[in-house]
């Protein structure tokens, strides 16, 4: 199946945050984001972005790092999984990870690149590059009908949110 791709450029962390909004608002149930980007990169920002859009709590959001998995009530559920600390797929399997992603919210995977064997094969991916301190590049893949199906609501934020 073919894939397809959306770079986008925020020049600053604000920038971001609108981009982290219209992710938020372009989501379904069902979907699985799988984050990658190096340390400081602005996955955790992506997320408490589109967590706001879906109506979570600001103060909420925060790195999982230590929690390792996070449930927060949104207009739809927001499950938000930090697999830097876990050793191997069965430890992310044993979080419940198959249940939350074939669930009834939407899963932000940050390193997911680390359990890529474990995620479903249509997902969306974004990954995260640090061009300067306060830019950075996004590049939002789809690999399968739903995932390809929220990229196509995020292509307007592509003419009128970047610059
Ligand atoms: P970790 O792997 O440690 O979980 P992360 O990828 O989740 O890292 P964040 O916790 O989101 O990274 O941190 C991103 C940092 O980069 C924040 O301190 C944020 O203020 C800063 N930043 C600067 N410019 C930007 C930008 N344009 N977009 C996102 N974050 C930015
Ligand atoms: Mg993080």
């Amino acid at each position: 199946m073919a894939t397809e791709t959306l770079t986008i450029d925020c020049l600053t962390e604000a920038h971001t945050d609108q981009l982290g909004r219209a992710i938020g608002l372009a989501v379904e149930p069902g979907l699985v984001v799988a984050l990658t980007g190096n340390l400081g990169a602005g996955k955790t920002r992506l997320v408490q972005a589109a967590a706001a859009a879906l109506q979570v709590e600001d103060q909420d959001v925060s790195s999982p790092t230590f929690v390792l998995i996070r449930e927060y009530a949104g207009t739809t559920p927001v499950y938000h999984f930090d697999t830097y600390r876990l050793r191997d797929l069965d430890e992310f399997l044993e979080l419940g990870a198959d249940e939350y992603m074939h669930g009834d919210g939407v899963c932000f995977i940050e390193w997911a690149e680390r359990m890529a064997e474990a995620l479903p094969r249509d997902r969306l991916s974004i990954t995260i590059e640090v061009t300067t301190p306060s830019s950075r590049r996004f590049q939002i893949t789809a690999s399968g009908t739903r995932s390809r199906r929220v990229l196509a609501r995020l292509t307007p934020f592509k003419q009128t949110g970047a610059e």
